[in-house]
């Protein structure tokens, strides 16, 4: 697999705060890469640098070899789509007038728009309840259709900024499945979450962040190797690498 999105020594402030300071990894072609860091390690952050919603970073970031700047060009704009942590959708529309909204405001072809919203109806199992407004959904009916409005240009990058909080089981499990279906077709995709199974059983590969910092970057497998316990789980690697926890507990 080859590199698609890189991220190099990227840092940004919020005034005097630093948030993050030197985050560096790389987005493979058709990788499923989750971002766990614990609150406020600069998930949030990263992801918005690299989708352009904050603009005056430091650092490189190049989408296939190439500058990346989503912010000043649209055609970069137009290869990512962003979900973000708090739902991005208008409770006084429908979820099908919203997905309209989406598809006119991200490009999408004016002859190609009524189709592609079908689609994406389909995808978040929302037909019998696309003409309601979305403020008589469900909260795992809400994330389905924040998620399908940041795809609905058909991206090929996903930015997912902790999808599942305050999601029930039945709905996070319908999330889960959905994210896999868009890794199947192709989409790359960066995961972020606190929440460790979730890591551990959909990502490929991990970006361990800790105060504003990506201290390590691996399969599972890999990761438990670097901290010289093959065995090791996703949450004691963490606890590891992050120095939240004693080194080691007496044996
Ligand atoms: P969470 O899991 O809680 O969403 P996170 O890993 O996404 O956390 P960020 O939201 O990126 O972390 O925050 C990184 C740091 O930047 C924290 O110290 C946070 O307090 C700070 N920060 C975030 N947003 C702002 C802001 N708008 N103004 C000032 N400081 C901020």
């Amino acid at each position: 697999m080859t590199h698609l999105l890189q991220v190099s020594e990227l840092r940004y402030s919020y005034g005097t705060r630093k948030a993050i300071e030197g985050v560096s990894f790389d987005v493979r072609h058709g990788e499923l890469l989750g971002l766990l860091g614990a609150n406020g390690a600069g998930k949030t952050t990263t992801i918005s640098c690299i989708a352009g919603l904050l603009t005056d970073w430091q650092g490189e970031l190049t989408l296939n070899g190439k500058p990346f700047r989503p912010a000043q060009r649209w055609s970069d704009r137009a290869l990512i789509g962003i979900v973000p942590q708090d739902l991005a959708i208008y409770d006084g529309l429908s979820g099908r007038e919203n997905l309209k909204l989406f598809a006119k405001l991200s490009g999408v072809p004016k002859a190609q728009v009524a189709d592609q919203v079908s689609k994406m109806i389909e995808f978040a199992g929302l037909e019998s309840r696309q003409n309601d407004y979305v403020k008589t959904y469900s909260g795992g009916m809400k994330r389905r259709l924040n998620l399908v409005s940041g795809i609905v240009h058909q991206p090929k990058i996903l930015l997912l900024d902790e999808p599942t909080v305050g999601v029930d089981p039945q709905s996070r499990n319908h999330l889960f499945e959905s994210i896999l279906s868009l890794k199947a077709m192709g989409i790359s995709i960066l995961y972020t979450t606190h929440y460790m199974e979730e890591a551990e059983k959909l990502c490929d590969r991990i970006a361990i962040m800790n105060e504003g910092k990506v201290v390590a970057v691996g399969t599972v497998a890999e990761l438990a190797f670097q901290i010289g316990n093959p065995d090791a789980t996703l949450e004691q690697i963490f606890l590891r690498l992050t120095g939240r926890q004693l080194r080691d507990e007496a044996s």
